[in-house]
C-alpha cells in the first residue's frame, strides 16, 4: 500500500484523486470545495483502502500509515500555526467517517479531538474565554467516552441534567467554566470507573483511538443494518476525515448550522434550514436547544448570510444537484465543514429534476436519470403521516405500499359483509388463497402470516392498488378464538389495526394517512421517461378497475390477464365446482357452458377499456382443488346445489389433492387434460371480439398465452386448438380477427427448449415467479422463512423473489431469447413475473433485450421511469 492520505486541497499533488470510492463522499467533496477555493478548514483524508486492510487484518492499521499522518498533522499545523498537543497553542482536530455514499448518522464521529488536562489551559489562555475551552473539553471526554470507550452516553447526560437541578438552571449556556469543571472531572470519574483506566492524556493516543473507533463503527449493528436496507455493499469500507476543528460556540460571533439548498421537502427553490448561535454542531442535532430559521440569519450575521448564499449557489453549479450542507461560524469567520447531495422526498425529487433542468443545470436526460423509480411508490399511494404517533406491534414483508386502517376480521366474507355496511376491514390471514379474493376486495388492507412477495396475497393486493404485509411470521393467528397474538399483544377481531405495506410495519389503532398527489411535474417527468425509453410497459390486470387504473398510470398493454381470477365470484364458483367435479367431458362441457356468458363478459369490459392495445389472456392455470370448497358448510351448499352426496364431493376433493399443486396437474396439463375448458375460454375470447366489432370497439389484439409450457409438443397440441376455436367463431361471425398465440416461459425446461417451443409461438413471456421457484427449486410461497437468512449469510444479494437473479434465472432466460430469436426472429417478448417491475430486473430486460416488462397497475409509473433509466444509462 502507497499513498493512503490524501491532503484536501492538495496543490502539488498531480495525482488528482477525487474518487469517492477512495475518499469516501465527505472527503471527496471537502477536496473539491476546497479545490474551489471555498473556506474549508485545513485537513485531510484516510483512504477507505485503510479500511479494507483493516478487516483483512484482524483490526490493524498498516504500519505506513503513521507516518503518512504525521506528515500530514504537520501540514496542518504549519497552515494554522497552531501545534497538536501544544501547549500554548494546541490544535485541535475532528476525526469523521466518511462512505462512499451517505449513511446518516450510520458510524461515528469525534471532536475536539487533542484536549487534556494541560492543552485545555492553553485553549483558555489562547482564547481567553475559560468557558469556552472547559464546554469544549467536557463534549471530548463524553464523546470520546462514548464513541471510543463505549460508555452509554447517559451516564454523562445525567451528570449533566442533575447538575442543572441542582443548580436551578435548564440551559447548557447558563453553566459557566467552573460548573463544568466539576462535570468533567466526574466525567473523568465515570471513565476510570467504567474502563478501570484514566481518560488519555496523549494526544496521539487519542487520535488513534478516534480512527479505530471510526473504523470499527463501519461495521457497528446500526450501520450493517442500514447497508442491508439499502443495498451497500460491506466491501466499500469508510474512509476517515481528520481535519481543524472550528468552533463555533466561543462566542456571540459564532454560530454553527445545516442547510439544504432547496426544500427537501417539497423541492421548492428557497434557503431551508437551521442555525444556533454560539453551539456546535451536535447542538443542532441534539434538540436540546431550539434552532433558529436560517432566514433569520439575514438579520442576526448579513455578512456571512449573504457569503452561504453565494456559496450555496457556488455549489449547485457545481454539483448540479440539491446540497445538504453544515457550516460553522468561528468569530465571524465562515467555514464550510460539508457538501452532499441532500435526501428528499418523492415529491422533492421529481420538483428539483423539473425545476432544474428549466434552470438549465441539468438536461431532461439527466433529469430523468435523477429520480429513483421506487420512490414513486410513495407518491401513488396513501401513506402514513410522518407525524403521527405509530405504535407498532410487528412487521412483516412491505408486500404492497400504502397504508391502511381498519377492524381486524379474519374472514373474505365478513369482510365483505362489514363493506356493505360501510365499515373498513383488515383482512388478517394466516395466508390468502384466490377464494379470498372477495374478501381482499372488501377490505381495506390485508396482512398475512405466511408468504413472500410473491405469494398470492402480495400478488394480488398490488394489482389491486391494496396495501398489503405479508409473512409477518411473529404473529399467531388463532381462527377460533378470532384473535391473532404478535409477541405480548393480543388484537381481536373487531379491534382496529393499521397497516403500512411500504414498510411492513403493522400498527395498533388508526394511524392518519395522506392522499397521493400526482402533481405536473410528474407528469412532464414521465412524458420525459417515455422519449427515452425503448422498453414497453404494460401492466397485470384482469379487472376493468385495475384496467383502467393502469391505463391511466400509462400502461400500453396487458402483458398478463390471469383469467383464473375471474371465477371467484359468488355467481361463477358454483359453475366452476360443478365444472371440476364432472366425471365426463360432457357434464363438464355443460358446466362450461353457464361459465361462458362470464368470461365473454370481462373480456369485453377489459377489451373495451384496452381500446386497440394488445392484451395478453392467459388460458388457465392453477390447480383445480384451489377452487374447491374448504368448509363442511361450503361442501353442503354445493352437494345441494349439484345434487351429490357430501360424501362424493369429499372423496373428489381427496382425489384431487396433490402433494406438490405448484408442480401439479395445473398450467397447460389442464389444457392437455380438458381441452374443453381452454376451448371455452377461446370461444370467451374470440366472441367477446366479436361483440366489439359489432359495437365499433377498437379491436384489440389478443395474444393468446399457455401457461407451464415445457416442450414443444403442449403448445403445438394447445395452439391448434387454439386456431380451430378461433376459425369457428370467425366463421360464425363472418369476421377476420388478428390474434396470436405464445406461451409463458416459467419452467428451466421451457428456456432451454425454446428453439423447438418458438416454432409453435407468436411470443414469450417469462414467468420469471415460477421460474425462480423451479430455477432455485424453492418454493415462492413458503420462502420467506429462510431468506433472511441467506440474505444474512451472503448467499443471496437480494431476495430472488423481489429482483431477477440474473446468474440463474436471467441466464436461462437470456438462453431462451436467444434460442427463441433463432427460430423465429420476430418472436415477442416479455415479462410477466413480479419482477416485471423491479428497476432492477428491469433493467435485466433491457439488456436482455426484451419488448416489453408487464406489471401490476401501481407500478406502471414505476416501470416507466426504470426503463428510462435502463436505455440511458445503456448508452452512457
Ligand atoms: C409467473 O409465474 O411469473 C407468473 C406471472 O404467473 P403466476 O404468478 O400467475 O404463476
Ligand atoms: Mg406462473
Amino acid at each position: 500500500m502507497n499513498k493512503l492520505v490524501f491532503r484536501f486541497n492538495d496543490k502539488n499533488s498531480k495525482n488528482k484523486i477525487n474518487s469517492k470510492n477512495i475518499l469516501g463522499g465527505k472527503g471527496a467533496n471537502l477536496a473539491q470545495m476546497a479545490k474551489l477555493g471555498l473556506p474549508v478548514p485545513p485537513g485531510f483524508t484516510i483512504s477507505t483502502q485503510v479500511c479494507d486492510y483493516f478487516y483483512k487484518n484482524n483490526k490493524k492499521l498498516p504500519k505506513s500509515i503513521v507516518n503518512q499522518t504525521k506528515k500530514e498533522i504537520r501540514v496542518i499545523e504549519k497552515i494554522t500555526k497552531k501545534k497538536f498537543g501544544n501547549l500554548s497553542n494546541p490544535l485541535l482536530v475532528s476525526v469523521r467517517s466518511g462512505s462512499r455514499v451517505s449513511m446518516p448518522g450510520m458510524m461515528d464521529t469525534v471532536l475536539n479531538l487533542g484536549l487534556n488536562d494541560e492543552t485545555v489551559v492553553a485553549l483558555k489562555n489562547k482564547t481567553l474565554n475559560g468557558r469556552f475551552a472547559k464546554d469544549s473539553y467536557r463534549r471530548f471526554i463524553q464523546m470520546y467516552g462514548n464513541v471510543v470507550l463505549g460508555i452509554p452516553s447517559h451516564f454523562f447526560e445525567e451528570l449533566i441534567d442533575n447538575y442543572k437541578l441542582t443548580k436551578g438552571v435548564l440551559q447548557d449556556t447558563e453553566l459557566d467554566e467552573n460548573d463544568w469543571d466539576g462535570l468533567i472531572k466526574n466525567f473523568k470519574e465515570v471513565i476510570k470507573e467504567k474502563t478501570k483506566k484514566n481518560f488519555p492524556q496523549n494526544v496521539n493516543e487519542q487520535l488513534w483511538g478516534a480512527v479505530n473507533a471510526v473504523f470499527l463503527s463501519w461495521n457497528s449493528k446500526r450501520a450493517r443494518t442500514y447497508r442491508k436496507i439499502n443495498y451497500i455493499p460491506d466491501h466499500w469500507g469508510t474512509a476517515v476525515n481528520i481535519q481543524t476543528m472550528v468552533f463555533g460556540n466561543m462566542g456571540q460571533d459564532c454560530a454553527t448550522g445545516v442547510a439544504f439548498t432547496r426544500n427537501p421537502s417539497t423541492g421548492t427553490k428557497e434557503l431551508f434550514g437551521e442555525y444556533l448561535i454560539n453551539a456546535q454542531g451536535e447542538d443542532v442535532v441534539a434538540g436540546t436547544r431550539t434552532p433558529q430559521n436560517i432566514i433569520k440569519m439575514n438579520k442576526d450575521m448579513p455578512k456571512i448570510f449573504k457569503q452561504l448564499k453565494k456559496i450555496f449557489n457556488q455549489l449547485e453549479k457545481k454539483y448540479k444537484d440539491m446540497q445538504d450542507i453544515e457550516f460553522t461560524v468561528e468569530n465571524n469567520k465562515l467555514w464550510m465543514l460539508q457538501t452532499r447531495s441532500g435526501k428528499r422526498t418523492a415529491k422533492a425529487a421529481i420538483k428539483i429534476a423539473v425545476d432544474m433542468e428549466k434552470e438549465k443545470l441539468i438536461t431532461n436526460k439527466e433529469a430523468v436519470l435523477r429520480v429513483d423509480p421506487n420512490m414513486l411508490n410513495t407518491l401513488l399511494h396513501p401513506t402514513l403521516d410522518e407525524k403521527a404517533i405509530k405504535k407498532i406491534i410487528t412487521s412483516g414483508l412491505p408486500a404492497s405500499p400504502g397504508a391502511a386502517s381498519g377492524k381486524v376480521t379474519f374472514s373474505s366474507d365478513e369482510a365483505e359483509r362489514l363493506k356493505e355496511q360501510m365499515q373498513d376491514t383488515i383482512l388478517v390471514r394466516i395466508e390468502t388463497s384466490p377464494e379470498d379474493i372477495n374478501g381482499m376486495h372488501a377490505a381495506k388492507g390485508i396482512l398475512t402470516a405466511r408468504g413472500g412477495m410473491t405469494s398470492h396475497a402480495a400478488v394480488v393486493a398490488r394489482g389491486m392498488g391494496k396495501p398489503c404485509v405479508s409473512g409477518s411470521s411473529e404473529i399467531k393467528i388463532d381462527y377460533e378464538k378470532k384473535l391473532f397474538k404478535a409477541g405480548n399483544i393480543e388484537v381481536k377481531e373487531g379491534e382496529i389495526i393499521t397497516i403500512d405495506g411500504g414498510s411492513g410495519n403493522v400498527m395498533l389503532g388508526e394511524v392518519p394517512t395522506v392522499k397521493p398527489h400526482i402533481s405536473g411535474d410528474f407528469s412532464k417527468l414521465m412524458s420525459w421517461a417515455d422519449k427515452y425509453r425503448k422498453l414497453k410497459v404494460r401492466t397485470n390486470s384482469e379487472t376493468p378497475l385495475d384496467t383502467k387504473t393502469a391505463r391511466d398510470f400509462g400502461a400500453e398493454g396487458i402483458g398478463l390477464c390471469r383469467t383464473e381470477h375471474m371465477f371467484f365470484e359468488e355467481k361463477r364458483i358454483i359453475s366452476v365446482r360443478q365444472m371440476i367435479l364432472s366425471n365426463s367431458s360432457e357434464d363438464r362441457k355443460t358446466a362450461l357452458s353457464k361459465l361462458l356468458p362470464y368470461q365473454k363478459g370481462d373480456f369485453f369490459e377489459i377489451f373495451k377499456i384496452m381500446n386497440g392495445l394488445p392484451v395478453t389472456v392467459r388460458l388457465l392455470d392453477p390447480p383445480l382443488h384451489e377452487f374447491l370448497p374448504k368448509t363442511d358448510k361450503d361442501i353442503d351448499n354445493i352437494a345441494k346445489e349439484l345434487n351429490i352426496s357430501h360424501q362424493d364431493i369429499k372423496s373428489r376433493i381427496i382425489e384431487l389433492h396433490e402433494q406438490n399443486p405448484m408442480l401439479g396437474h395445473r398450467g397447460c396439463r389442464l389444457g392437455i387434460s380438458f381441452p374443453e375448458i381452454y376451448q371455452m375460454q377461446c370461444q370467451a375470447i374470440f366472441e367477446a371480439l366479436a361483440q366489439c366489432k359489432k359495437k365499433k370497439i377498437k379491436l384489440v389484439i389478443p395474444e393468446i398465452m399457455i401457461p407451464l409450457v415445457s416442450s414443444a409438443a403442449e403448445i403445438e397440441i394447445l395452439r391448434s386448438l387454439v386456431d380451430k376455436t378461433a376459425a369457428k367463431i370467425q366463421k360464425e361471425h363472418s369476421i377476420k380477427i388478428k390474434y396470436y398465440v405464445g406461451t409463458m416461459i416459467e419452467l428451466p425446461r421451457a428456456a432451454l427448449r425454446a428453439k423447438y417451443i418458438a416454432k409453435y409461438a407468436d411470443f414469450f413471456s417469462f414467468g420469471t415467479n415460477d421460474l425462480t421457484q423451479t430455477t432455485f427449486g424453492i418454493s415462492r410461497d413458503d420462502s420467506g422463512k429462510f431468506l433472511n437468512d441467506y440474505v444474512e449469510n451472503k448467499i443471496f444479494g437480494k431476495d430472488p423473489f423481489v429482483s431477477i437473479d440474473e446468474r440463474g434465472v436471467g441466464e436461462l432466460i437470456k438462453i431462451a431469447v436467444e434460442r427463441g430469436r433463432m427460430e423465429k426472429k420476430s418472436i415477442k417478448l416479455g415479462i410477466c413475473g413480479e419482477h416485471g417491475g423491479d428497476p432492477a430486473s428491469i433493467d435485466f430486460c433491457e439488456k436482455a433485450k426484451l419488448n416489453y416488462v408487464s406489471c401490476s397497475p401501481y407500478r406502471v409509473p414505476i416501470a416507466r421511469l426504470a426503463a428510462a433509466q435502463s436505455y440511458l444509462r445503456k448508452k452512457k
